[in-house]
């Protein structure tokens, strides 16, 4: 089930983010690729997070987080050694520094980037519509998303959060957009819809604020479900024209224990994607995607708790993945399969639908082909791939 990871002094949040992190298959399918594709001299996130998943899963020991704290400032340039950060702030930096990893070097444009391997897994597209008021013309404006931050004070679930994050923002009496087919300013409303779903669809659930003398935390439980299903909250004409893939499951949980940013401590649950399985009268460790094991991981112990118990934590960051309802049936659970060189970039820009061919490779990304996908490793033989 993995190992825990030492604290070195204020690393609760590398510990808790990573523990989650590793445990997303088509993550842990990614790195798995990268050792023999980084070409990189210098220092690489993504060896650095490929070891530190090995270690992880194969030590007996608490592993120590020596190279992710002593290169913290390469992750984020704002970070420092010994202080305690913001656990959403550090995945970000360790997401954008992989991205960034991706594309060194390389003279593409922002669209292009896109494309890596990294944001295939983690990039969705979020859509901001404005609509007149007068004439009820629309446009659109797309940006793409990480992960999306959701107002913990504004409901009580998560679904609630994201109802109220795509809730249509109405401006008042207040002339403040310029139609174009009106040819003056005009009352508009604003909302935002999940345009393309992202693989790995992270949310955070935004507890820390500032008022007049200090930061304060709102510290209430917000309900979150193992199984969530988007599909109220995506573009009409974007993702939605296939609702099997608005289906996500929860891999992981990111706590927050205290009172401000600043200080308390992290620890995260996750589900354990290997299973112990018998085969000859020996036991040995097998990736199991459909795993159902949670373990609570606080700094240097990993242990096997229940969802009963995952279900009342205060969440701060949820990591969700897709689950691909198409081909589920195709996932084979033996570590046997055909895979090739991940691609770092493919020359066309992302389709911002998805074909068919991609959404065979959605979900958790073992199980099909994925030729149209770059940086991912193609599998063709219908089983998945495991970091080891
Ligand atoms: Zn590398
Ligand atoms: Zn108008």
């Amino acid at each position: 089930m993995g190992v825990g990871i030492r604290n070195l002094g204020n690393t609760c949040f590398i510990a808790a983010t990573v523990q989650c992190i590793v445990r997303i298959p088509i993550f842990m399918n990614f790195l798995n690729g990268h050792k023999n594709e980084c070409k990189t001299g210098k220092f690489c996130c993504i060896c650095m997070m490929q070891r530190t998943a090995v270690s992880l899963f194969y030590s007996t020991e608490p592993i120590v987080p020596k190279e992710i704290v002593g290169n913290i400032s390469l992750i984020g340039e704002h970070m420092q050694y010994g202080k305690q950060e913001d656990a959403h702030d550090f995945l970000l930096c360790l997401l954008n520094e992989m991205q960034n990893q991706l594309v060194l070097g390389l003279k593409v444009d922002q669209f292009i980037e896109r494309t890596s391997a990294i944001s295939k897994i983690f990039n969705g597209f979020l859509r901001s519509q404005i609509i007149c008021q007068h004439c009820r013309t629309s446009s659109n404006n797309y940006e793409a998303f990480f992960n999306i931050s959701l107002e913990a004070g504004s409901a009580d679930s998560v679904h609630g959060a994201l109802r109220h994050f795509c809730a249509a923002e109405d401006m008042g009496n207040e002339r403040w957009y310029s139609c174009d087919t009106c040819k003056s300013k005009q009352r508009a409303t604003k909302h935002f819809t999940i345009h393309q779903m992202p693989n790995v669809l992270i949310l955070q659930l935004k507890r820390y604020g500032l008022s007049n003398t200090d930061g304060y935390k709102i510290s209430k439980h917000v309900t979150f479900e193992e199984h969530l299903d988007i599909s109220s909250y995506v573009s009409s004409d974007g993702d939605a024209s296939r609702p099997s893939q608005t289906k996500y499951r929860l891999h992981g949980i990111v706590v927050h224990q205290g009172y401000s940013l600043g200080s308390g401590h992290y620890y995260a649950y996750a589900v354990d994607p290997r299973v112990l399985s018998h085969k000859n009268g020996t036991e040995f460790n097998q990736f199991n995607q459909y795993s159902k094991r949670w373990l609570y991981a606080n700094d240097s112990s990993v242990s096997v708790t229940d969802w009963e118990n995952v279900k009342k934590a205060e969440a701060y960051l949820l990591f969700y993945a897709k689950v691909n309802t198409v081909n589920s049936h195709k996932i084979a659970t033996s570590p046997t399969s055909t895979v090739t060189k991940p691609v770092s970039l493919i020359s066309t820009p992302a389709p911002m639908h998805a074909t068919d061919e991609e959404q065979s490779f959605s979900g958790f990304g073992f199980s099909m082909s994925m030729k149209k996908v770059a940086g991912i490793n193609k599998h063709t033989d219908g089983t998945f791939y495991p970091i080891i």
